[in-house]
């Protein structure tokens, strides 16, 4: 996929991007593959890979949610090289967004994409998710969260869930995988005060693979005890 064809094809879903955020989209690309040389942070690295498997999946779950073209609070956790988080700000100025990962090097090459392509309304947020999760300024704190490549559902709702507001939404972005992962999520749903609200199933273009898209809804408070400290959810998931 070109630049145009995901111009194009974004524009069919409703999200009309100007050439000035298309010229955004192609800085990131090239800052991408160039720290890519000295810093591991993707195996996709060829212009019409990048341009479908990371800019327009991260941008999937605004094609079903017109909230997330508004200005609201979202948190990329485990954002990486800033997928979903960076891309869905490029395409919605408006969105105060929060990136967190444990990877410090990570954080470094966020802060320059955030400088160079001068977008505000941007914090990083260098922690594990746990402890993050922990934090009174974060706590129930975001109308949505977003998570892709992170850990398996029923670990992934404890990293995320406790950040999000009451009445907000963690949208988990998933593979062909997904329906067993929800099987599996059953008791830290309940546990986390989530509730499954939505799935939509896409196909990304050009054959790049199936997707699942999954709407959590924060209906009650999430317990204090979650998240619980570092890597407990991850050896022992609820
Ligand atoms: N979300 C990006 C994407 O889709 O390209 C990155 C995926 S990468 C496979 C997983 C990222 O999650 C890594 O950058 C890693 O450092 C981060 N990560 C994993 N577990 C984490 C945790 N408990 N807290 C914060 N970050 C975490």
């Amino acid at each position: 996929m070109n630049p145009q064809e995901l111009q194009l094809s974004l524009a069919h879903q409703n999200i009309n991007l100007s050439d000035q955020q298309m010229a955004q989209l192609q800085q990131y690309f090239q800052l991408l593959v160039e720290t890519n040389k000295v810093m591991n942070l993707t195996n996709i690295t060829e212009e019409s890979a990048v341009y479908v498997k990371h800019f327009y999946d991260s941008l999937t779950p605004m094609f079903y949610d017109q909230q997330l073209t508004q200005a609201v609070s979202v948190a990329d956790i485990g954002t990486g090289a800033g997928f979903p988080g960076i891309v869905l700000k490029i395409a919605n100025p408006k969105l105060h967004l929060t990136l967190v990962d444990s990877l410090n090097k990570r954080l470094n090459f966020l802060q320059q994409v955030v400088d160079q392509l001068q977008l505000s309304k941007v914090q990083l947020v260098h922690a594990r998710a746990e402890e993050f999760g922990q934090q009174e300024q974060y706590r129930q704190q975001y109308d949505y969260v977003v998570a892709r490549a992170v850990a398996n559902l029923p670990v992934l709702l404890e990293l995320c869930l406790p950040v999000v507001k009451q009445g907000g939404y963690f949208i988990a972005l998933k593979g062909a995988q997904a329906e067993t992962e929800m099987a599996a999520a059953k008791s830290a749903l309940f546990k986390l005060g989530g509730q499954i609200e939505r799935v939509e199933k896409l196909k990304l273009p050009q054959a790049a693979g199936e997707r699942q898209l999954i709407w959590i809804k924060k209906v009650k408070s999430t317990p204090a005890k979650f998240p619980r400290k570092p890597g407990i959810p991850a050896r022992n998931p609820l």
